[in-house]
């Protein structure tokens, strides 16, 4: 009988499936030399090449007016960079030297690709979307079909080096029923379309390509695992019990608790009233993170005072009667705001963003804290909070803390900063309550940029340094009677919520999709069982060890 075999990677969206894999093989790169073209073909290489950047731009373009949300945006960017005006500007150069028009093509791309690598952050992230378009504008000039994911006729699990946005929009969530990738990160597209589509997906899985075509896979996207060689009866029957839980977290009905009735607030991450709206259908008692930032990110001039006070009083509309936490500015590294950060940072994740944008610039906190007073007018006492992202030091916490107290609002800082969570008890002295955006905490204490889509082993909150700063912030909140709460992506994995909740974190904020999902499993769990996964954890050795620990001492199979 076969060996049964594991690997793993960083989980995105939790499911079990198990099918047949299915490769996506990208066609080979032409070679970027090839003879040079005779004066004469040059301006009929140049239209052949123009012709074929809009029929790809065409079609994807026809596939993002089918679509909705994020998949259409995904599928009409795609489609606006076959066409880029960078590309056919290079392209056309080349052409013009003699470089027949796919050679060219694989030159500017190549050419693209090392400035958005050297770019780094969210600039590297679209290499994937580069190399995408370069195949299929290749594949329309030599007459082939259009590369991409190929339609399986039976239910498979899409494996691939990297998926492109364009393969991932629009996929068939009942043929295609998971979705592992051996690069990516938990912020890469394929990432951010699985969840929308709700496919089982991991994403960083080492030696995926041991895994052959057309081999039966056992996906766990709650562990970020692939079993191969596993018995077919107890697979399956392992996915339907899944399905009966997955089908079980549509009749979750709050407020969060864990089973013996140890309250916990869940509350909803958003950034503007429509994705509050939204959110407040769900079963969220409020909001636990509010990105203003996020509704600025386009404007050249810092909006007047009145176009604030709208854009926080839709999300307050929203959540009349509930707690809502505000988040001041978080401008900087992955989310640059014209108006209020510096022109050129060598390493800008390290640099000037968030509250220290406003040391330079104090009157962009005041403005902000007073439109924010202004539109929570009339609401209850209370329930109106505030904090501050990427803060560091304590002087920096007196003071906005200070500045947000005299608006009549409550005070509190993000915990995103290795050095707020070692010196914890001090901060906790200054404000009314933290927030641990594990997003940067993970980041700034492994040193390892979110975005790259190499280090996702490293930008794992699961990772034993990470859970030991969480723990130690808790339990000085525990102390001195002050909410510790967790506003990153950690507090939207059910049983990590679970660990969260053991190590005492009074609320957990998410996006709304998620809250289902983390408020049926806390309330499968007892506090002990909480408790005791938040000490199993403690001594994992790295990220995987740390969530089988954890599922052990809950119980999660
Ligand atoms: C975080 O860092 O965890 C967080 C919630 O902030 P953002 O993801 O917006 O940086
Ligand atoms: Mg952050």
């Amino acid at each position: 009988m076969e060996q049964s075999r594991e690997i793993f990677g960083t989980p995105v969206v939790s499911g079990m499936a198990y099918a047949p894999a299915l490769w996506v093989v990208r066609p080979a790169v032409p070679s970027p030399s090839a003879p040079s073209l005779p004066d004469s073909e040059r301006p009929a290489a140049f239209e052949a090449y123009v012709s074929a950047a809009q029929a790809v731009s065409d079609r994807l373009l026809a596939r993002g007016e089918v679509t909705i949300g994020q998949t259409s945006d995904v599928l009409k960017m795609t489609a606006a960079l076959a066409k880029d005006r960078g590309i056919r500007k290079e392209v056309g150069k080349l052409i013009a030297q003699g470089v027949p028009a796919v050679q060219a093509l694989v030159r500017a791309t190549d050419h693209f690709i090392d400035l958005f690598l050297k770019a780094g952050g969210l600039m590297a992230e679209r290499v994937t979307d580069l190399r995408d378009v370069r195949d299929r504008v290749v594949a329309e000039l030599e007459g082939r079909p259009e590369p991409g994911v190929p339609a399986p006729a039976t239910p498979s699990i899409l494996l691939a080096d990297d998926l492109a946005p364009a393969d991932t929009a629009g996929l068939d969530p009942h043929l295609i029923v998971a979705i592992a990738t051996e690069r990516g990160g938990p912020t890469s597209h394929t990432a951010i379309i699985a969840r929308q589509l709700g496919i089982p997906c991991i994403v960083a899985v080492r030696h995926l390509s041991e895994i052959s075509e057309g081999e039966a896979v056992l996906l766990d996207g709650a562990r970020g695992a692939l079993m191969m060689g596993c018995a077919a009866e107890g697979a399956r029957e392992l996915v339907a019990r899944d399905r009966v839980w997955r089908d079980s977290l549509a009749s979750w009905r709050g407020p969060g608790a864990t089973k013996d009735g140890t309250r916990i607030q869940l509350l909803v991450n958003v950034q503007d009233g429509l994705t509050a709206t939204k959110a407040a259908e769900s079963q969220a008692e409020g909001v636990g993170l509010f990105r203003t930032e996020l509704s600025f990110l386009d404007a050249d001039t810092e909006p007047s005072f009145e176009e604030q006070k709208k854009i926080y009083g839709e999300v307050f509309q929203t959540f009349p009667e509930s707690k809502v936490v505000v988040r001041t500015l978080d401008a900087g590294s992955d989310k640059p705001i014209v108006y209020a950060n510096l022109d050129h940072e060598d390493n800008p994740a390290l640099g000037v963003r968030g509250l220290r944008i406003t040391g330079r610039n104090p009157e962009l906190l005041s403005h902000q804290l007073d439109a924010i007073a202004a539109a929570a007018q009339g609401r209850p006492e209370g329930s109106t909070w505030v904090m501050a992202p990427m803060v560091s030091t304590l002087s920096e916490t007196r003071w906005f803390a200070q500045e947000v107290r005299s608006r009549g609002l409550t005070a509190g800082i993000m915990v995103e900063v290795p050095a707020v969570a070692i010196l914890a008890p001090r901060f906790l002295e200054l404000v009314d309550f933290v927030s641990i955006g594990t997003n940067d905490l993970t980041q700034y204490t492994m040193a390892a940029d979110r975005l790259s889509s190499h280090l996702a082993e490293y930008t794992d909150p699961w990772q034993p340094a990470v859970l030991t700063l969480i723990a130690h912030v808790a339990l000085a909140g525990r102390t001195v009677d002050t909410p510790v709460g967790v506003c990153g992506e950690a507090a939207a994995d059910p049983a990590l919520a679970c660990v969260l909740v053991g190590m005492g974190v009074t609320s957990l904020s998410m996006a709304s999709s998620a809250i289902a999902g983390v408020g049926a499993q806390l309330g499968a769990v007892t506090l002990a069982q909480c408790e005791e996964a938040a000490a199993a954890v403690a001594h994992a050795d790295n990220g995987v060890q740390a969530r089988a620990l954890a599922r052990a001492a809950l119980g999660i199979g």
